[in-house]
């Protein structure tokens, strides 16, 4: 039999925090960091909205589309919240909203009941002192001392809001939402120009000839703000 070499495991981010910290994190928290690669703030408010979500709703982590999440950002939270709630992108129950707000809402899709919870804006305040000193020192940049003064700051930041009451966290709303279809299967066409298969609802036509959106010549008049 061949001998095969000892692989050594990295430690998981959740595995690398002082056990002062670690001491207060839920097991499936500590699972969304090691999905996101660290803990912050902005991960916290996406696992205490799943589950302050969740818990209302009196769902756990959804099977293949029971649930459909939407949220109002793409900042770390969004991680937690795809961890803790099972929606995600690829299954196409995770509908993402580009309003650069701490929002975040989970809709059951059997009854469209869901629950909206919105971060307060006092819940986590980040003035400037907080910006142009903790968060420059949690860069490569700073010196190891900063650093780790920056790191127990913004540690101790995510374990406050871990803690915070969820009346002060969050305003909290019962919604009912309409839905959009579930996720269907088209069939690929090869697009004429570079051969790349593309879903049929995203093709578009360029001299007669199915084609993909990056090989189609834009054609516009000044309304179009996406591609
Ligand atoms: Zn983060
Ligand atoms: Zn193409």
């Amino acid at each position: 039999m061949e001998e095969t070499g000892t692989v050594t495991r990295t430690p998981r981010p959740s595995e690398t925090l002082p056990a002062e910290v670690r001491t207060h994190l839920p097991s499936d928290f500590a699972e969304a960091i090691d999905f996101h690669g660290h803990l912050c703030p902005g991960l916290t408010i996406g696992y205490r909205a799943a589950t302050i979500a969740m818990n209302r709703l009196g769902v756990d982590k959804g099977g293949d589309e029971a649930l459909v999440g939407i949220i109002e950002n793409d900042a770390c939270g969004a991680d937690a919240f795809q961890h803790v709630t099972g929606c995600t992108i690829g299954k196409g129950n995770l509908i993402y909203r580009d309003y650069g707000k701490q929002s975040f809402l989970l809709v059951r899709r059997a009854d469209g009941r869901g629950i909206r919870v919105a971060m307060r804006h006092d819940a986590f305040p980040i003035d400037d002192k907080y910006v142009n000193t903790t968060m420059r020192n949690l860069g490569p940049d700073a010196p190891e001392a900063e650093r780790a003064a920056a790191q127990q700051r913004h540690h101790q930041r995510a374990i406050d809001l871990l803690g915070l009451d969820e009346a002060r966290f969050a305003t909290i709303s019962a919604v009912e939402v309409e839905l959009p279809s579930k996720a269907r299967i088209f069939s690929s066409v090869p697009c004429s120009v570079c051969g790349e298969p593309v879903m049929e609802a995203r093709l578009r036509m360029r001299d007669g000839e199915p084609c993909c959106i990056p090989c189609t010549d834009r054609y516009g008049r000044g309304w179009e703000i996406n591609h």
